[in-house]
């Protein structure tokens, strides 16, 4: 409700942009001067000394758009925040568009945007399994035949009782040699590793991690890796959920979306800015960082109180 009605125009979406353009108020790129003039209908900021027009949307995924900019700051806020993910007729009946192309298109250009590799190394204590994903979920009774599944590598932060950081990644197979490229590629050296018993684990302690191997339960029905085991069933229910039948080579791309909106769920507002490409395209760390509701809080107030009041 709050961001439906800071947003609730097209003056008010213009005014974040040039916020978050020109943090300390306006001032051209040509001549330097400090006041323009806005032309509201086309997102440019015309200098009122030199002439030169600036368009606030350069650089952004809204950038010669005809869309309203409403409706792509309220797509983004959806994308970011909305936990099973959205899909395009979701997208197009939240946002009350006539269009559904329009909806679809939105949601590609703002999906471009978590694609952003995600490169800081998990580090502490960490939890890597393997997983399938895809086909059909019954008949298969487990174990490590690929099938018409996809082999995944999950790799996700210990945080006290929670988790942290959450990686996805399809994999060739299960072999040793594949597990060691997928813990290389997410998670730090000086990590622990904790894993189940499977053999193609044991080649981690040579690659110089701490590797723990799980292979006793503590009680009946309590998964080994329990963070490990929620990341999984929580992307597959949102797969079934959202996204009946995508193919495997989208899959990659669905996993970043996934790992995107898991590793910003306490910081929607910095997703927000992301998909928009308004900056801020560092991952976020989600341990010790502010809660999403202060983070609304001084965002919001950056808003008031930056001038951007054109002459
Ligand atoms: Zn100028």
């Amino acid at each position: 409700m709050e961001f439906q009605e800071r947003f609730a125009t097209e003056a008010a979406c213009l005014e974040y942009l040039a916020a978050s353009r020109w943090p300390e108020g306006f001032a051209c790129p040509a001549c330097g001067a400090r006041s323009a003039w806005v032309l509201e209908r086309r997102h440019l900021w015309e200098c009122a000394a030199c002439h030169v027009q600036t368009s606030v949307t350069a650089g952004t995924v809204m950038h010669g758009t005809r869309t309203a900019l409403r409706t792509w700051f309220w797509a983004a806020y959806l994308v970011a925040t909305h936990h099973p993910g959205v899909s395009a007729k979701q997208l197009q009946r939240q946002l009350g568009l006539s269009r559904y192309e329009t909806a679809w298109l939105i949601l590609q250009k703002l999906r471009r945007a978590m694609v952003a590799p995600e490169r800081a190394p998990l580090g502490g204590e960490v939890e890597v399994d393997e997983f399938f994903l895809g086909g059909i979920e019954d008949g298969l009774r487990g174990g490590r035949e690929r099938g018409t599944k996809a082999l995944c590598g999950v790799a996700i932060e210990v945080r006290g009782q929670g988790s942290g950081r959450l990686r996805l990644m399809v994999l060739p197979d299960a072999s040793g040699r594949s597990l060691g490229a997928f813990v290389e590629a997410t998670t730090a050296r000086a990590a622990i590793v904790h894993t189940d018993g499977w053999s193609g684990y044991t080649g981690l302690s040579k690659l110089g991690y701490d590797h723990r191997r799980r292979s006793q339960r503590a009680e009946p029905g309590e998964h080994l890796l329990p963070r490990a085991h929620r990341a999984v069933s929580n992307l597959k229910a949102w797969m079934h959920g959202t996204h009946r039948g995508v193919g495997d080579s989208h899959l990659p791309v669905y996993l970043d979306e996934y790992v995107f909106r898991h590793n910003r769920r306490r910081t929607p507002m910095a997703a927000f800015q992301t998909l928009l490409g308004l900056g801020a395209r560092h991952e976020p760390t989600t341990y010790d960082q502010i809660t999403g509701r202060t983070q609304v809080a001084a965002w919001a107030n950056r808003i008031r109180t930056s001038a951007i009041t054109p002459s």
